[in-house]
């Protein structure tokens, strides 16, 4: 079931750099309404456990050390077609791939330090939305 919602994290990098606001308004101004939003600091247990699909990858390790080095700030998005818009706001994994005008074009430093998360299918925002945010959290 589509539900028109997406979940992101503003990754550490992005966090430390002070680009919250910067990302934010790109994302308001790409037509996405806040449902929920947090800062948070995640332990490497949690943030291995968000990543678990990626266990098998040879940067998982990496990736797990690098999400939980410092804040990230967690949100849920409403939109139209949102996952796949959100995709697309936020431009190729890789930023050097990342097309003009995208967030990961203004603010992503390397292909692992690129800025933002963006959930990759309906049944994923549900879980990831979930794994931060109560059902009272979420409207
Ligand atoms: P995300 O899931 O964070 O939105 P994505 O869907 O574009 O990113 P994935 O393939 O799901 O990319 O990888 C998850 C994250 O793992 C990437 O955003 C990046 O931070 C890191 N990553 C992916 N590929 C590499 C790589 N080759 N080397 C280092 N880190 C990587
Ligand atoms: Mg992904």
């Amino acid at each position: 079931m589509a539900t028109n919602r997406t979940f992101t994290m503003i990754k550490p990098d992005a966090v430390q750099e002070n680009h919250i606001g910067g990302i934010l308004h790109m994302i308001e101004e790409g037509g996405f309404r806040i449902v929920s939003l947090k800062k948070v600091r995640l332990t490497p247990e949690r943030a291995g456990k968000f990543y678990e699909v990626h266990k098998e990858r040879p940067f998982y390790n990496d990736l797990v050390n690098y999400m939980s080095s410092g804040p990230i700030v967690a949100a849920i998005l409403e939109k139209e077609n949102a996952v796949a818009d959100f995709r697309t706001l936020i431009g190729a994994t890789n930023p050097a791939q990342a097309a003009e005008g995208t967030i990961r074009k203004k603010y992503a430093k390397s292909i692992e330090a690129n800025a933002v998360h963006g959930s990759d299918s309906d049944e994923n925002a549900q879980i990831e939305g979930d794994f931060y945010f109560s059902a009272d959290e979420q409207f």
